[in-house]
């Protein structure tokens, strides 16, 4: 027994990619016959199954006091089919597993009742679960989707792509700031931006019609600023981006400049958009289907982002990992 790692023994690791990529070291070894393991928004086992988990934790991805239990269950499963749709695939069905604290079992009913309304617009079936006893409430949600198309991944980026996003960015995070301090209540849109924080949509229908059509593709959950290096990372291409260019709705521009923020800035490091973003020819843009912006452009170079237009210098210096 001497040779196994203690309790406290594993590697201090500095965020959250590098913890991933440590495990995968341990785990993540080439499968013959599944096409995409670890790096993806999911795992595809076949060339049309796709799998994913994701777990919201209390105190850390939702509060009582901003969201209501119902909020919580729609966007525990949203989140996953968030994630299938930058596959390019649709849902099939979610497995749910629950950790309740003490008092906790009361607020099941009401979570599953936002469950269920998404799971039934999403078309998304509840399988299976499982409840266990813990020191506080978290859901995790696993769903399995299907792909009509060989699924694209993070890592086909190539020199000469363009960089475009689906849909508006910055509304979760400035409703989220409209949660947590009331002044910014009464500003135009802060309640649809509450609204969009409390129950993302997940840009399924858009993720299948894009799928034929682009090299690389991810959803925007944690911000531009922090997903986008994981697909120049994982495409091993240099990405510039113009904070100017992003697709903003003039209620998020308001909250950030109330907030004393670059509005493109404030949008690209907020998070929960829920967007989809990706790689794909100027030509495509157009023949897609699906409305896009164009953000940036993809080079030849080291793999990182840059960033460029206001609030460049200031907010993201950080994520540059070109500098
Ligand atoms: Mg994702």
């Amino acid at each position: 027994m001497a040779d196994q790692p203690g309790w406290g023994e594993g590697t201090a690791h500095a965020d959250e990619d590098a913890l991933m990529a440590g495990l995968a070291v341990i785990v993540g070894r080439d499968t013959p016959g599944i096409p995409r393991g670890m790096g993806d928004d999911a795992a595809v086992l076949s060339p049309d199954l796709v799998w994913t988990v994701d777990a919201q934790v209390d105190g850390v991805h939702f509060r009582r006091d901003l969201s209501s239990p119902a909020d919580v269950g729609w966007k525990a499963l949203a989140v996953n089919l968030s994630d299938i749709a930058a596959m390019g695939a649709m849902p099939l069905a979610a497995l749910v597993s629950i950790v309740i604290g003490e008092g906790d079992a009361t607020s099941l009913e009401p979570i599953y009742s936002g469950l269920e309304v998404c799971s039934r617009l999403y078309d998304c079936p509840i399988v299976g679960g499982d409840v266990a006893r813990g020191s506080g409430l978290a859901l995790s949600i696993s769903v399995l989707g299907r792909a009509s198309i060989d699924p694209p991944g993070r890592d086909g980026a190539r020199p000469g792509d363009v960089i475009a996003v689906t849909g508006t960015l910055g509304e979760s995070a400035a409703g989220l700031a409209a949660l947590l301090d009331p002044t910014l209540r009464d500003l135009p849109g802060a309640d649809e931006c509450i609204e969009r924080h409390r129950r993302p949509h997940p840009r399924l229908t858009d993720g299948a019609l894009l799928a034929p059509h682009v090299h690389a593709m991810m959803d925007v959950s944690d911000g531009l600023a922090t997903d986008l290096p994981r697909l120049a990372q994982r495409s091993g291409v240099s990405l510039t981006i113009d904070l100017d260019a992003l697709p903003l709705h003039e209620d998020v521009c308001l909250i950030a400049q109330t907030l004393r923020r670059a509005p493109g800035a404030y949008a690209a490091t907020g998070g929960e958009d829920y967007e989809l973003v990706m790689a794909m020819s100027p030509e495509a843009v157009d023949a897609c289907g699906v409305p896009l912006t164009v953000i940036g452009r993809v080079e030849d170079g080291p793999a990182g982002v840059r960033f460029t237009g206001a609030g460049a210098d200031e907010a993201l210096r950080g994520w540059d990992h070109l500098a």
